[in-house]
Formats: structure tokens, C-alpha cells, sequence
């Protein structure tokens, strides 16, 4: 192949022919060749989107890096076959991210890829939307309007409204056959444009001023700033806030800050369609600079994510609001980072790459050199540790903005209300909160019970021989669902018609065991019969707007009642809301997980934080059946630094995280022999190989032995370091022959244990 055909590179007084390392799309392990750049492609970058031959097919890949193609290994190197997009997809601070993404997170880069590169981007088929527009061609003179006006007034009209709200207006605002009189007067063209879908159209956003800030607001700002004018000397922000104490208002003023500046702001919230008012609150704020703000979360369709993912990578909107995949977001001269309810375990995924996106937003920060910022009202411990030894700033809120009380939190026992209720139904309301709920109904105020669990009863169990009925697939007991006439399966989905009698022994005394939202709602109906009730969940809340609905209709007072699980519990903002009521505070505090004290401690402060966030005093009920629990005790008194002394003592003790790192080894295989083998022989292997400072655990089941018909075994392992356990990890599993009907799985820093 003659010089000429390709690009060069100055190197020295030299011209170098150049060639292109490509990571191919959709291998399961990472796939990489070489390919040399033809001249007509000089443009090629690292992160191009390019399309190489690969034996007698066409297949698509990333471009890794560019080098002078004397270098290659092989001599000839067949050339790349063109560009996917003229633009370079990923830029250079991003693709080295997804490299350290990659490599401590042990996973494949090019499942890294797929996340930076969302499928609706990577396939470019749906493209863009076009419209017909028109466009007025002239102004016309005041007398040519009157003359318009009194032969054909509705062309007149148009004319108006293109001379006020113009130059070009939809099409279809008007019309047909006064637009066509428009055009063949050439007043008037008709053309097609693309326009950006907008998942928000038809809202309306008041814009909203900024608030005079309090002291404590004044002075975290004032460092937000310090630390993006000097990121390189700044250090990563904690912003601890009891629940309203205005961190939302820090943000929104930091962000416009960076914003004037010219740079851009990355906002990272959990699962954004759980918190529609903080998205609202952003929107409004930035109402007159609209088309700046992008958002991306899971319920935009496919043209949608393509468009906002292009109006970011243009670098027309400069301020993204999304949840954890938003990390990626192609944004350029970032100037900060905020993780909202930092703490959350969503910003965990679970699918490889399985990255912690509010720790790996801390390390996208120093490759952008750009200032971060987390908040919460219940750090998550990992980041509260670093503030403690120095590798973090704390900025604290400590009182609610808005000189609201924080809440009286009364813990109601269940083991005496238990004795109360009638036998063979569970004991739903105690009667202090049934009272309660009684007195705010005739004060017209509002109320709200959560619960995190969804359907009508948590299992179904034989009374004669206490069978309970499990999932076909899971090992795991099925949920009543009395709306849908069925039982799921919480796990995988799976569904079947409740039985009439004991599968087992056939007796007819089976009990609905438990309760969720469902029975929830039906025990207030009967109790409440004049109250007006709304249940969220995610069975209730299916359609697009239903959510966004509800909690509309709640804050405009033609509601009493939510009741709802997690979706109730996140960042909203009710000021008539004096009662909150958390129906079984205890349900997450006995499963086999070192987090579990943790995450109930932080949810109970989180929806307590619900009550009382107007001019009334707010009151949280909270039911329990083990109320001497540290979590709940410490929760009851919205003492976070007291729960994370204790708490951080027992997981000094035991090695826990934040105290080192954790790994999560699972393996997973339809026959249960074989998983169970097959880690006892990497366990074993791992334990002659690992130092004595590698803290191995037992190969053990999963606490969800079985899900999806593949069982499932696993190793806990710990260390100071994640990269102490991972390289020999990776090392050992690389050699160990797995049989092919198994699959292991590395979980680093994992959040949910199995
Ligand atoms: P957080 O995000 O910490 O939960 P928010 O930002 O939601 O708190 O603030 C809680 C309430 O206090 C909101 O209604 C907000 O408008 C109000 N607020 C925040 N800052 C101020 C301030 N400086 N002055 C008056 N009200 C404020
Ligand atoms: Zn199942």
C-alpha cells in the first residue's frame, strides 16, 4: 500500500503512516485489533466510532489509541473502513475514566463502553426528529398587512403571529390553506428541521429565584466555589444537612455559579424518576436557560436518550441532571460534580460494569480537574470515613432552612400490638397511629405511611403443615398480589394463580401471611372510609405520568393519604404533611448483611425527614418490633454522628468496609454440584495463594441460594486495598478451567451481598 494513503503524524522532521487500536462491539471478553488509518480518515481519534472488517464481515468498535503504524506488530495491517460519526464519541478524559473503570472494577472495557455509549447513540437508527416549520421570508410594511388582512384575514393572522413569535413557528400551529396562500405569496417558506424530542413538553417552569442563603449555607457555598476555581488543590466535599436544611438550594446556586463561568455541571441523583421535584426544582431554576439542561434517566425512549445524549455531547446543554449511568454523560470543561443523597445503594450497579457511581464520580473529578460535591442527611459511612481522616471536606447544614422543628419520632412496640390483633391477620396499625391519623383527618392535614414492600401479603403459608410457596425459580417465597389475581415473584417476576389449598397436603387452611402496600390500602379504606387514599408503588405508579399525577394531586390537597414504598421516601416536599408513619421499621435490619443497621438507620431518617416540613410541627410514627435496635433508637433521635461512632466501631472490628475494601466472589450454575465445586476449588486455590493480610472468607451459599434456576455460591474477601484482592483475583480465576455451565461473577466494593 503506497505512503500516501495515509494521515501523518509529524514526528521529529518524519511523516508517519498511522494505525488504530479498535475494541470491537459486542465480544463478551474484550475483542482488540489493529487496523491502519487510510488517508481519507485522518480524523480518527481515540474514542472514534469506527467500522473495520473483521474476517469476511463489517463490525463496529471504539477507537483505544492512535500510533505510528511502523509500530505494529503485524506488517500489513488491513484498513479501518470508515467512521461511524465524523465527531470523536468519547473524549480523551472520558475514554482514560472508562479505562479505570474497567480495570478496578474488573470489568470488561467494552462493557464500559456500552454504558458511555448508550445503545439509541452506539445504532445512530433513530435518528433524528424532523418537523415542518414555516419561516417568514419578509416583514411585511404596516400597509401590507391591512391590505393582507382584508382580502384574506387568517393569512393576516399568521403573518402576526410569525412577526411576533417568529421567524419560524411548527407547521402545524396553523392552517393548511392559509400557509399554502402564505407560500405561493412568498411570504412564507415551508421547511423540515430536526427538533429535539423533549420528554418535558407541554410543562411549564416558573422560573425561580435564587433564596437569600442562611450562615450555614453562605459558607458551604463559599467553599463549593473556593473548590472549583482551584480544583487541583481542592479536595473532594461531604455536605452533611439534616433533611431541609436547604443543601438542594447549595446546589442549585454552585451549579448557575459554574454555569456563568462558562463550564458545565453534572448532577447525579438515585433513580431520577423516584424524585420528579428535584428535577422540577432544577428545571424551574434554570427555567430561562432551558435548553441547557439536559436529563437522562431510565423511562426516556430511545429517541429521547439519542437526542439529549447529542445535545450534551454538542455541548448545547451544559448542566445534566441524571441518575448513576448519567456518570458518563460527555460533558466538557466540567467545572463540578454534585451525588445527591450520596449515601444511596442505587448508585450501585449491579450489571457489569458494576461500578459505585458516587465513588467513581469522585475519580471522573480529578481526571476532568474539576471540584465534587456529595450531600446527604445520612452520609454513607465509606464517605463520612473519608471526611473523618482528612481525604474528604465536610460542610455541614446543621439546622432546616426553613426554621422548621425537626420532627418528634415516637417508636410504637409491636410485640404488645400483636397481641391485640385478630388472630390470623396481621397487625397493621397500631392503635396510637391509627389515632393520629384520626386527628390529622379532621385538621386537614396530611398523612404519610410507608412500607417497603409492595402486593397485598408477603407469602402464602399452609397453617396445617407450614409449607410456604415459593417461586419455581427462585428460592424465595411469592408475594400475593390481590390487584393482578396473582402470586409474583419479587426476584424474577415469575407469576402463578394463588392455590385454593396446600400444595403440599392439600388442606384448605392456607394464610396470607404478612402484608404490603396493597393490604395496607384496604385496612385504611375500612378504617378511614371518608378519607381520601393513594397508594405508590410501582404496581400503582406503571403508566409515564402516574407518579408525577399523584403527587400532584397530594400537594394540591385532594388527597389525605399516601401510602407507598421507597417512591415516597426520597427527596419530597409537602408542607402540609404533619404525620408520617413507618409501618415495619425493623424489615430491613435482619438480613445477613453488615449494612443492614445502616440502611434501616437511613431510610427511617430519610421519610422521618418527610413530617413536618411546613410551618407545622411534624410528628413520625414509627412501628417496630425490636425498638431498642441502636438504628432505630439513633434514628429516633436524628443523631447521625452518634450511629456512626458505634456503627464504625463494629466495623473496625470486624474488618468491614469503610474500614478496607470488600470483594464479592460469586458463582453462579444451574446445578447447584457443580457452582458449589467449582468454588470450593477457586477458594482453595485462593487460599494458597493470597498473603496472610487478605482477609478470605468461607465459600457459602448466597443468602438467595437460588434465583433465576441458577444457584448461586460465594466468597466474601477483604483487604486495605481492592487492587491487594482483585490482580491475584483475576489471576487465579483466569486459570482456573471453568466448566462452561458456570459463571463467576466479581462484585468489587459490592453493595448488595448476595
Ligand atoms: P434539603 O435538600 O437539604 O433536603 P431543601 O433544599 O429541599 O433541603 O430545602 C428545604 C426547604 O427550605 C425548601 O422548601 C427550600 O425552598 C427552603 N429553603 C432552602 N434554603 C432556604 C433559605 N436560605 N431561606 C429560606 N428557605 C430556604
Ligand atoms: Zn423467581
Amino acid at each position: 500500500m503506497p505512503d500516501d494513503e495515509f494521515p501523518f503524524a509529524a514526528e521529529g522532521s518524519r511523516l508517519l503512516p498511522m494505525a488504530a487500536r479498535v475494541l470491537l462491539d459486542g465480544a463478551v471478553a474484550d475483542l482488540e485489533f489493529d487496523y491502519a488509518i487510510p488517508a481519507a480518515l485522518d480524523g480518527v481519534a481515540p474514542g472514534s466510532r469506527v467500522k473495520v472488517p473483521l474476517r469476511q464481515r463489517t463490525v463496529t468498535g471504539t477507537v483505544l489509541m492512535v500510533y505510528p503504524a511502523a509500530e505494529a506488530e503485524v506488517p500489513k495491517l488491513k484498513p479501518l473502513l470508515g467512521l461511524l460519526s465524523e465527531r470523536v464519541m468519547i473524549p480523551p478524559a472520558l475514554m482514560e475514566f472508562g479505562k479505570w473503570i474497567s480495570e478496578y472494577y474488573c470489568a470488561p472495557l467494552e462493557s464500559v463502553m456500552r454504558a458511555m455509549l448508550p445503545e439509541a447513540v452506539r445504532e445512530e437508527k433513530h435518528g433524528e426528529k424532523r418537523r415542518l416549520f414555516v419561516r417568514l421570508l419578509r416583514e411585511p410594511s404596516a400597509e401590507e398587512h391591512a391590505a393582507l388582512a382584508k382580502k384574506a384575514p387568517k393569512q393576516a393572522e399568521v403573518l402576526l403571529l410569525l412577526q411576533l413569535g417568529g421567524p419560524a413557528l411548527p407547521a402545524a400551529d396553523f392552517s393548511g390553506a392559509a400557509l399554502k396562500g402564505l407560500r405561493e405569496k412568498a411570504w412564507v417558506e415551508i421547511t423540515e428541521e430536526a427538533v429535539a424530542r423533549d420528554p418535558f413538553e407541554g410543562e411549564r417552569f416558573i422560573s425561580t429565584k435564587a433564596l437569600s442563603l442562611n450562615q450555614a449555607q453562605h459558607d458551604a457555598l463559599v467553599a463549593v466555589l473556593e473548590a472549583v476555581r482551584e480544583p487541583l488543590q481542592a479536595k473532594p466535599l461531604l455536605l452533611f444537612g439534616v433533611t431541609g436544611s436547604g443543601k438542594t438550594e447549595v446546589y442549585l446556586q454552585a451549579a448557575h455559579r459554574v454555569l456563568e463561568q462558562g463550564r458545565s455541571v453534572l448532577v447525579l441523583v438515585p433513580e431520577i424518576s423516584l424524585t420528579p421535584q428535584t428535577v422540577e426544582r432544577f428545571k424551574s431554576r434554570f427555567a430561562d436557560m432551558q435548553d441547557r439542561v439536559a436529563v437522562l434517566h431510565s423511562h426516556l425512549g430511545q429517541g429521547e436518550r439519542f437526542d439529549e445524549w447529542h445535545r450534551i455531547q454538542r455541548g448545547q446543554a451544559r448542566i445534566v441532571i441524571g441518575a448513576r449511568s448519567a456518570l458518563f454523560a460527555p460533558l466538557d470543561e466540567l467545572g463540578l460534580i454534585i451525588v445527591d443523597e450520596e449515601h444511596e445503594g442505587s448508585y450501585k450497579q449491579e450489571q457489569p460494569p458494576r461500578y459505585q457511581a458516587r465513588d467513581a464520580a469522585v475519580v471522573r473529578a480529578r481526571l476532568e480537574g474539576c471540584a465534587i460535591l456529595l450531600g446527604s442527611a445520612t452520609p454513607a459511612l465509606e464517605s463520612w470515613h473519608n471526611a473523618q481522616r482528612g481525604k474528604y471536606d465536610l460542610l455541614r447544614l446543621p439546622e432546616r432552612a426553613d426554621d422548621a422543628k425537626l420532627p418528634l419520632v415516637r417508636i410504637i412496640d409491636m410485640r404488645t400490638e400483636k397481641k391485640r390483633a385478630a388472630k390470623g391477620s396481621p397487625a397493621i396499625l397500631s392503635e396510637r397511629l391509627r389515632m393520629a391519623i384520626d386527628q390529622r383527618l379532621s385538621k386537614g392535614e396530611q398523612t404519610i405511611l410507608f412500607l417497603n414492600r409492595r402486593g397485598f401479603a408477603s407469602s402464602v403459608v399452609c397453617q396445617a403443615c407450614g409449607h410456604v410457596v415459593k417461586c419455581l425459580h427462585c428460592e424465595i417465597a411469592m408475594t400475593v398480589h390481590r390487584e393482578l389475581g396473582r402470586l409474583v415473584c419479587h426476584v424474577c417476576g415469575f407469576q402463578k394463580l394463588a392455590p385454593q389449598k396446600c400444595p403440599e397436603c392439600k388442606d384448605p387452611a392456607i394464610l396470607l401471611a404478612g402484608y404490603g402496600t396493597e393490604r395496607v390500602e384496604e385496612t385504611l379504606r375500612k378504617v378511614f372510609p371518608v378519607a381520601r387514599i393513594a397508594r405508590v408503588d410501582a404496581d400503582s405508579m406503571s403508566q409515564k405520568n402516574t407518579l408525577r399525577d399523584t403527587l400532584h394531586a397530594f400537594k394540591t390537597g385532594k388527597l389525605d393519604l399516601l401510602v407507598g414504598t421507597q417512591m415516597i421516601a426520597k427527596g419530597l416536599h409537602f408542607p402540609n404533611v404533619t404525620l408520617v408513619g413507618i409501618l415495619n421499621a425493623d424489615m430491613g435490619l435482619h438480613i445477613p448483611d453488615f449494612r443492614a443497621g445502616e440502611r434501616t438507620f437511613s431510610l427511617l431518617t430519610q421519610v422521618a425527614g418527610r413530617a413536618g416540613r411546613g410551618e407545622l410541627m411534624g410528628e413520625v410514627v414509627v412501628q417496630s418490633f425490636t425498638p431498642h435496635h441502636p438504628s432505630i433508637q439513633f434514628a429516633r433521635q436524628h443523631d447521625y454522628e452518634g450511629f456512626s461512632v458505634q456503627e464504625l466501631e463494629f466495623r473496625r472490628q470486624c474488618g468491614y468496609p469503610p474500614y478496607g475494601h470488600a470483594v464479592l466472589v460469586t458463582v453462579r450454575s444451574e446445578r447447584e454440584n457443580l457452582a458449589e465445586f467449582t468454588l470450593k476449588t477457586l477458594h482453595a486455590k485462593l487460599a494458597k495463594s493470597f498473603p496472610p493480610e487478605i482477609l478470605l472468607g468461607e465459600p457459602a451459599p448466597s443468602p438467595l441460594v437460588k434465583s433465576h434456576d441458577q444457584y448461586r455460591f460465594q466468597i466474601l474477601i477483604r483487604a486495605r486495598q481492592a487492587r491487594q484482592i482483585t490482580e491475584p483475583l483475576m489471576a487465579a480465576l483466569g486459570a482456573l478451567k471453568m466448566p462452561k455451565e458456570v459463571i463467576a461473577t466479581v462484585d468489587v466494593d459490592p453493595v448488595n451481598l448476595g
